[in-house]
């Protein structure tokens, strides 16, 4: 099947202009999925003026912020129209189960309202000039034209993220999510358009760029872009940065992970070694605040490591599809590559294999690039398993004797995405989540979030906030704007 295409530029869906395509492989049995079209820095100039001119055009900026909203809600509501399309596509795309692709598909539609209601409500703020004839307004406008740059492990989502705060603020975009896995982005932008027209808005609002790293890189490097926000690993997000420097424009970065799971003799162990897989392994460790670095009090160790070992062995792998599967595939052969050479490095340096560590021999699993889950013992802030991001279903485990040397092993890393303590003692789970370096720390539980929350990195795992108040702030300048109502002369010079 082919769908060439699949860009969209200034408000038409086009074909690469050298025809260019790019096979999409479904990583459960590296079948082929679709064509689609494969851009150029051709296609990510065009892109960019069209955006360029659509925002500076003017109406969209301009529009009520209730007409931006509507075109959010609108777009919800179609996305709850096709949940069943769009799950499905995503766990073709990415091999993770139709379960966490329709969760995907609910928690996009949830931030596209949260959106909506936002920008509705916030229209900035009055100051007092302590003057009866002067009135103080701080405002809230557009940055102006928006790259966002998204991954392969949660596309529908990511780019909802990025897309709803950046149109409830007024902004036009070019998106370019990760040439993997690009079918529900292209689906998404397929229903946007049709209600960015319908709402009047000029073509070229939202922009769409299927391509490898060059176009994300064209677009971070782009005079005419304003800001780029990008999801995705720590080299690329440092060449983002880079690249942005040049106009010195606004940069949001959510990078990677290496996050800490810390556990308690006092915490009820069987609700954290259940935590601990899911941490450690949904969506087959591919996920930027994976649980991947266990840190158990030394009492612990023993008795958890074997339940943690022994329940590890008996998540079933499968096709996403199947309602049995509990996990898929990693997203391609050259990933699970990397994953295994982490692997093997980390036991060259000493880690004691407790699951996993192998690919699957089921005759069915064969062609996916499938990795059974894999908890590694005995590991040390010094390995290189521990330190670097391995983005795979690998999980470490190191052990701490009390609250400081947890903290410690804990805040050793070069990463500060999010990270759990597990304790029945309040004050302990309190105390920690005020040292821990992070930007989200879960007491007794791991993973959840809201959209109304902040998410985001510190230290190397990134700069900004998506979500809340702050992920709305992102995409807006700030504007101060005073006006003396009745203007006197002016006496500070004598002439
Ligand atoms: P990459 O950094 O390889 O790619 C992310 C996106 O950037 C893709 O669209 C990619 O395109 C594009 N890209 C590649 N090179 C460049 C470049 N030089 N300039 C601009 N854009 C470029 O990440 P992955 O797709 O491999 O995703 C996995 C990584 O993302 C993990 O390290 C993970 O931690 C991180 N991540 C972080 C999250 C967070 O919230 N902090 C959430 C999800 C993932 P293409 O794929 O087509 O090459």
């Amino acid at each position: 099947m082919s769908n060439p295409n699949s860009l969209l530029i200034g408000g038409s869906w086009t074909a690469a202009a050298d025809g260019r395509e790019r096979r999409v492989v479904n990583p459960y049995d590296a079948t082929d999925l679709v064509m689609v079209a494969e851009a150029s820095a051709l296609e990510a100039e065009s892109a960019v003026c069209a955006a360029r001119a659509a925002f500076d055009e003017g109406s969209w900026a301009a529009a009520p912020a209730v007409r931006r909203a509507s075109v959010l809600t609108a777009t919800a509501e179609a996305l709850q129209q096709h949940r069943e399309e769009l799950a499905l596509l995503e766990t073709l795309d990415t091999g993770k189960t139709l379960t966490e692709s329709r969760t995907d598909v609910d928690d996009a539609t949830a931030v596209l309202r949260y959106y909506a209601a936002l920008v509705t409500a916030d229209a900035g703020r009055t100051v007092d000039t302590g003057r009866a004839d002067a009135v103080s307004r701080v405002v809230h406008e557009p940055v102006g034209v928006c790259a966002l740059i998204t991954p392969w492990n949660y596309p529908l989502l990511q780019i909802c993220w990025k897309v709803a705060p950046a149109l409830a603020a007024g902004n036009t975009l070019v998106a370019k999510p990760s040439e993997l896995t690009p079918l529900t982005t292209i689906r998404l932008f397929e229903l946007l358009q049709e209600r960015l027209t319908e709402a009047g808005a000029p073509d070229g609002t939202a922009n769409l760029l299927l391509g490898p790293g060059v176009v994300g890189a064209a677009l971070a490097e782009h005079p005419m872009v304003d800001l780029v926000s990008f999801t995705g690993g720590l080299a690329t997000g440092r060449s983002v940065m880079r690249g942005a420097a040049g106009t010195v424009k606004r940069v949001a970065l959510e990078l990677g992970g290496k996050n800490p799971n810390i556990v308690f003799a006092d915490a009820d162990l069987d609700a954290a070694v259940g935590f601990a897989l899911t941490a450690a392994f949904l969506h087959s460790g591919q996920v930027c605040s994976a649980g991947s670095r266990l840190l158990l009090h030394r009492s612990l160790h023993e008795e958890f490591t074997a339940e943690l070992a022994r329940r590890a062995d008996l998540i079933r792998l499968g096709s996403g599809l199947a309602k049995e599967t509990e996990t898929g595939p990693l997203i391609s052969a050259e990933h699970r590559a990397k994953v295994e050479s982490h692997l093997a490095g980390a036991l060259a340096e000493g880690a004691v294999l407790r699951a996993g560590g192998t690919r699957p021999t089921e005759p069915d699993l064969r062609n996916g690039y499938f990795l059974r889950p894999t908890v590694l013992d005995g590991c040390h802030p010094g390995m290189a398993v521990v330190r670097e991001e391995v983005f795979g279903p690998v999980l470490t485990v190191e052990t701490f004797e009390d609250e400081s040397e947890a903290v410690a092993l804990a805040n050793d890393t070069p990463y500060g995405l999010a990270g759990a303590v597990w304790t029945r003692d309040a004050g302990r789970g309190e105390r920690l989540a005020a040292r821990l370096r992070l930007g989200t720390v879960w007491i007794n539980d791991y993973h959840p979030y809201v959209p109304q929350a902040e998410w985001g990195g510190r230290k190397q795992s990134g700069t900004g906030r998506e979500l809340g108040p702050s992920g709305l702030r992102e995409y807006q300048e700030t504007k101060h704007i005073w006006r003396t109502v009745s203007p006197a002369p002016q006496r500070w010079f004598a002439s």
